[in-house]
């Protein structure tokens, strides 16, 4: 009977239970033996790994984080850290890995099953939405979803005083967080890593905010935002060339990265899990699980690379047009 060894690797994400469950469920549905491996490589380099059955996996489908824990682990960055991991899969007889995790983790990945000739398939799982070869990832629209439940928040403080608003999201290289929760939370000015529109047409937008009589205005800033100047930076600068805007900053952090998987999410990492068990069957190895147009696919795991989005033009034209 052929072993599958699952694991959650490098930024957690919302969702990667539901993933979990799905590679645990579909191993038990196929007749396949199933282990969990818990911190990440790490966990697999210490030899952290158990036997899971359908029942492990129960009730967690709707809890934020991973279950198996997850890490970044250097030893798997050396050759005798995966040379260890290696004999640890084989001593338990594993004959496939799943990884879930950015694309960190399938660089990783990608290395250890060329060295070593394993087959691992990837699945992937963060906040971002900056993986090729899937439209979306796992944890994003959870992350998206709380954005917009926060900045609502920050609106009804912000309109009853007047005030302006810089938040911060994450995205240190890719605006999709900032841009999606940005348009869907309405703010007025998105700043994101792929584009420097200047400082000028921040200070332009927020003065034809206030001539157009609006109460409050909100300023989304990607982590990574491309004017050079973090958010601090930002708020003192429009403070001091904009002296009638009472300005504030929030940095939202962590609380990003938390809380219960949205639906999406967990249907699309309940099919992805199933999916990557059931090409593991069909022979298929050193590929990431992805989604394009509501269909499943493989990309070899050498193609796949870390990306920016390519929808930034429109959408930042949009948000132009809708902060009028
Ligand atoms: P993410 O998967 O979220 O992008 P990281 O970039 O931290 O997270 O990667 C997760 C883990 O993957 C790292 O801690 C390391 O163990 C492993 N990893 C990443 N890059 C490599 C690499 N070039 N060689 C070996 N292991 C790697």
């Amino acid at each position: 009977m052929k072993r599958i060894a699952v694991l959650t690797s490098g930024g957690d994400a919302p969702g990667m239970n539901a993933a979990v469950r799905a590679v645990v469920r579909a191993c038990a549905f196929y007749n396949l033996e199933c282990f969990i491996i818990y911190k990440g490589y790490q966990g697999l380099i210490e030899n952290s790994i158990d036997k899971a059955n359908a029942r492990r996996v129960n009730n967690i489908i709707n809890k934020g984080g991973t279950i198996l824990k997850s890490a970044r682990s250097s030893d798997f960055r050396t050759s005798s850290g995966r040379k260890k991991a290696y004999n640890n899969l084989t001593k338990n007889k594993i004959k496939s890995l799943v990884v879930i995790g950015g694309d960190g983790s399938f660089n990783g990945a990608r290395i250890f099953q060329k060295e070593f000739n394993f087959p691992v398939i990837g699945i992937p799982g963060t906040i971002d939405n900056d993986i090729s070869g899937t439209q979306y990832t796992i944890g994003y629209d959870t992350a998206i979803n709380t954005v917009i439940q926060v900045i609502d928040k920050i609106r009804d403080t912000a309109i009853s005083h007047n005030r302006l608003f810089f938040i911060e999201v994450m995205g240190r290289d890719a605006g999709h967080i900032a841009l999606h929760s940005g348009i869907g939370a309405g703010a007025e000015e998105i700043l994101i890593p792929e584009e420097d529109r200047g400082l000028k047409k921040l200070l332009n937008s927020l003065k034809k905010s206030e001539k157009t009589g609006k109460a409050s205005s909100i300023v989304v800033v990607a982590e990574g935002d491309k004017t050079g100047k973090n958010v601090f930076e930002l708020a003192s600068y429009v403070e001091k060339n904009l002296p009638d805007y009472e300005v504030r900053v929030s940095v939202l952090g962590h609380m990003q990265r938390g809380g219960a998987p949205t639906c999406f999410d967990r249907v699309l990492a309940s099919r992805m899990g199933v999916f990557a068990v059931e090409s593991l069957i069909a022979g298929k190895s050193s590929v990431m699980v992805g989604i394009e147009n509501n269909q499943l696919k493989l990309t070899p795991l050498e193609n796949v690379t870390k990306i920016k989005s390519a929808t930034n033009k429109d959408l930042l034209r949009l948000t132009d047009i809708l902060s009028i």
